[in-house]
Parts: C-alpha cells; sequence; structure tokens
C-alpha cells in the first residue's frame, strides 16, 4: 500500500480557502515529521503484540514516540489549535478545527498505534474547562498542556458511575487547606502516562450534584495509583483504573467552583463530542480510499472486482454519506460557533441538541463504512496488516465513550420536551 493519501475522490471535499493553510502546516508536518517515523518503527508500531507489554500496557518506547510527535507539535504551534490564543492555542473554530481533524484522520490510524493522532489533542489534551482556571493556575496545569510538553487524563467514570455521573461516589473532603480525595475510577484514558488528573468527585458541601467539584491532581501524588490496565477492543495500552487514596491536594487545584463539577465536566464531554465529526469523516475518507483503490486493483474471474455492482455500491454509498455528514458538520459546527462556547457552563438546548447530534450521527455513519471496508478488502480488510480491521474496532469503540448513542438520542429528546426529566451525558 502507497503512503500517499492522496487520491481521485480527494477533489470532492475541499476544504474553505480560510483554513488552507492551516490544514497545509499539519499535512506537511505528517508527511516529513510523523511519517518517517512510522516507517522506521512499522515492524512493532503494527500490532499490538509488539507494541504492548505482557500486561497490556502500551510500551514505553511506543509511548516515548508518540511524545516526541506530541512535542514536535506543541513547538511547531500545531498541537492545541483548538485552544483560544491567549492561553497560547491556535484559536480555531470548531468549524475550523473540523478540516484539521478531517486532515489527520485521512491518515488512517497507521495500522496499530499510530502516531499520526498524537500530534492533535486529545482526551489527553488541553480542554475547555481549563478556562475556568485562573492565571496563577493556568500557568502551572494548562499552558504544559497546551504547548504539548505535559498530559492530562479525566477521571469520571466509576465502577458504579458510567452514564448517570450523578452516581459519582468518589469524595472529596476538606480539612484545612486541603482537600482529601477518596475513590475508584474507571476506564480512564491515558491514566498510565499522565502528568494530570481531571477528577470529579463529591464534595462534603453542597447538595446531590451541586456538591460535585473537578479536582486537578499531580499523578506523583502518592494519593495517585494506577490500577488494572482495561485491555480494550482499541488495544491503546492506556485506559485503567485509577484509585485514590488519602489524596491530598491544595483548595488552589479546585477548576472554577465548587459545584460546578458536573457542568465542568460536561463542557469536557461536549468538546470530545464536537470533535467526532472530523475524526470520523477523516477516516471515513481513508476506508473510501481503501475501498476504491481495491476495487481497481484486485481481480477475480478475470476482472476487477469493482466492475461488480456489489463492490460498487458500498463505495457510491460511502462517498454520498461522507458528503451529507461532512455538510452536516460544517452547518452544525457553523451554528455552535455562533451561539455558544464550549467551557459555557449552562448551554442553550438547541447548543446541547446539536452537540450530541454531531456525536452519533457520524459515529453510526463510521461503523457503517468500516463495515463496508471491510467487506470489500476480503480477508485482507481483516487483517492486522491492512489498517481497516483497527479503524472498525475503533469505530465501535466510539459509540461508548463520552457518553453513548442511546445517551445522545435521550438528550436530544430531553431538549425536544420528551422525557420530562434530566440528567445523563
Ligand atoms: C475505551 C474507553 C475509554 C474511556 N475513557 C474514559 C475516560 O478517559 N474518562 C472517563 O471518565 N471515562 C472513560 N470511559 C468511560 C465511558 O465514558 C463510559 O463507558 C460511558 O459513559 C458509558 O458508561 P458505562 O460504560 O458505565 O455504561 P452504562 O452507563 O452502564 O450503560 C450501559 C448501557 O445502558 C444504556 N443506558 C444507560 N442509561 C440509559 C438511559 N437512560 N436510556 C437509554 N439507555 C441507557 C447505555 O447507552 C449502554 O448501552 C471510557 C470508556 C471506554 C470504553
Amino acid at each position: 500500500m502507497s503512503n500517499s493519501v492522496d487520491g481521485p475522490l480527494d477533489g470532492e471535499f475541499p476544504v474553505p480557502d480560510g483554513v488552507a493553510p492551516v490544514v497545509d502546516r499539519v499535512r506537511e508536518f505528517i508527511e516529513t515529521e510523523i511519517l518517517p517515523f512510522e516507517r522506521d518503527n512499522a515492524d512493532y508500531l503494527g500490532d499490538p503484540l509488539s507494541y504492548l507489554d505482557g500486561e497490556g500496557r502500551l510500551r514505553p518506547e511506543v509511548h516515548e514516540l508518540q511524545s516526541e510527535i506530541r512535542r514536535r507539535a506543541g513547538e511547531a504551534g500545531l498541537y492545541a489549535l483548538h485552544m483560544p490564543e491567549d492561553v497560547g492555542g491556535g484559536g480555531l473554530s470548531q468549524r475550523e478545527h473540523f478540516y484539521v481533524q478531517e486532515e489527520v484522520f485521512r491518515y488512517g490510524t497507521g495500522h496499530g498505534s499510530g502516531l499520526t493522532r498524537a500530534m492533535m489533542a486529545w482526551t489527553e489534551g488541553p480542554a475547555p474547562p481549563l478556562l475556568h482556571l485562573d492565571e496563577a493556575q493556568r500557568e502551572e496545569w494548562l499552558r504544559p498542556l497546551v504547548e504539548g510538553r505535559e498530559t492530562a487524563c479525566i477521571c469520571l467514570t466509576e465502577p458504579n458511575a458510567g452514564s448517570d455521573l450523578s452516581g459519582v461516589e468518589t469524595t472529596a473532603r476538606r480539612e484545612g487547606d486541603e482537600w482529601v480525595i477518596d475513590g475508584h475510577k474507571r476506564y480512564i484514558t491515558n491514566a498510565v502516562y499522565a502528568d494530570t488528573a481531571q477528577v470529579l468527585a463529591r464534595t462534603d458541601e453542597g447538595e446531590g450534584v451541586g456538591s460535585l467539584a473537578l479536582f486537578l491532581v499531580d499523578t506523583d501524588n502518592p494519593g495517585y495509583e494506577v490500577g488494572q490496565i482495561n485491555r480494550n477492543i482499541m488495544m491503546d495500552g492506556i485506559t485503567a483504573d485509577v484509585h485514590f487514596e488519602d489524596c491530598r491536594v491544595g483548595t488552589d487545584q479546585v477548576v472554577g467552583e465548587v459545584g460546578d463539577g458536573l457542568p465542568l465536566a460536561l463542557s469536557w464531554i461536549n468538546w470530545r463530542r464536537v470533535c467526532r465529526p472530523g475524526m470520523c469523516v477523516g477516516l471515513g475518507r481513508y476506508l473510501l480510499r481503501r475501498m476504491h483503490d481495491h476495487a481497481l486493483d484486485r481481480e477475480a474471474f478475470g476482472d476487477p472486482i469493482g466492475r461488480n455492482q456489489a463492490v460498487q455500491w458500498p463505495i457510491v454509498d460511502t462517498l454520498s454519506e461522507l458528503h451529507a455528514t461532512r455538510k452536516m458538520a460544517e452547518a452544525t459546527l457553523a451554528e455552535l460557533d455562533a451561539t455558544t462556547r464550549l467551557e459555557a457552563l449552562d448551554q442553550p438546548p438547541a447548543a446541547t441538541r446539536r452537540m450530541s447530534m454531531l456525536k452519533y450521527y457520524p459515529e453510526d455513519r463510521l461503523f457503517d463504512w468500516a463495515d463496508r471496508a471491510i467487506q470489500v478488502l476480503g480477508g485482507y480488510g481483516l487483517m492486522r496488516a491492512g489498517g481497516v480491521e483497527r479503524v472498525f474496532r475503533v469505530a465501535r469503540n466510539l459509540r461508548i465513550p463520552a457518553g453513548t448513542t442511546e445517551i445522545q438520542k435521550r438528550t436530544i429528546a430531553r431538549t425536544l420536551g420528551l422525557t420530562g426529566d434530566g440528567g445523563g451525558r
């Protein structure tokens, strides 16, 4: 398979003039700084059997490669393009950021523990809730993340609290100038390697969800302990349980106000939601190209397989659905840019509805596209070396974290006044 991501179908997906220069810089960075690394380390990046250790953790040398890409992207000013310029970010709108993500994911997932994604802030990166920090806090906690020098994790989910965060059982009790955190978090991406943990906990101030607060914890704190690795469908090697035991933090390690924990957590989740279309459309374009190439190259019964309608239609359907999804994302993100900011603690119902649509709809489409791509590629579609099976696994995963498909539909229904209740991600 060639390394080029260009194909005859790319003219179908134009990037607006205003964003094209930054998308070109991203692409140049990938071509010059990342693909050579991927090629040089292809032997062990391509297969979980070689990039994970016996416990299911990402091997330190692979993590170091990812960190190197992240740091270089930070130095090039490309890592945190979604964050405002006054905190050192690129100042892109959500709509503009869509095209950057599309470009990054157009390269697929690098056949395994790919390096391309590491150039762009993700779960481990700086997120909207941290805009609620004051100047001193920003300098200490936010700037290293924006510059890609350090990484974070977000600790919301627990064994007894997933979709329904009102069930969080982790506690934070006030003792003089400290908060003492105790609890057990689960499925925490980047728990293994994070420098900072953002932790949702129930305080002894306020009632119900009004008692929740978001804390910043240095993962060197002796009260932070990584538990079992959560071996998952993506085989990422960085998702784990976290135990907080007598974890003492200063009162200046609260994000915003005590009582703001749930809306802050939701602003983090909403950020992930609005990032989904760029990821799904980018990966969809990768799958479209792979299907198209294979339909022309692979022969059966004396002809390229693409001569058969049964092979043409999945490609045609994917192209049409990519157009529809991309147009929906462009229009909806532009509306969101005009009506709200992701860090807002109180979102208008129409904005909440749009963010949920932007999450579940592209994810469902990507799942269909990945399934079709495997079918068109035949046996090779299921091989690790092919790269497509990894996208299929990623696509299946996406429909759970940052709020399941069902929770998105429930949220949309709620904003339409159909459910008569509150709560749920
Ligand atoms: C790979 C991976 C990485 C993750 N990373 C993180 C992370 O970094 N930080 C973090 O905090 N969490 C993380 N999560 C956790 C993720 O956010 C939760 O798994 C998700 O929110 C769902 O919670 P749950 O698994 O407890 O499912 P549950 O809430 O138990 O739901 C189970 C099923 O019931 C359905 N359901 C529940 N309530 C309703 C309802 N009211 N109406 C209709 N259906 C309903 C759900 O849709 C789902 O199908 C990660 C998960 C995975 C798989």
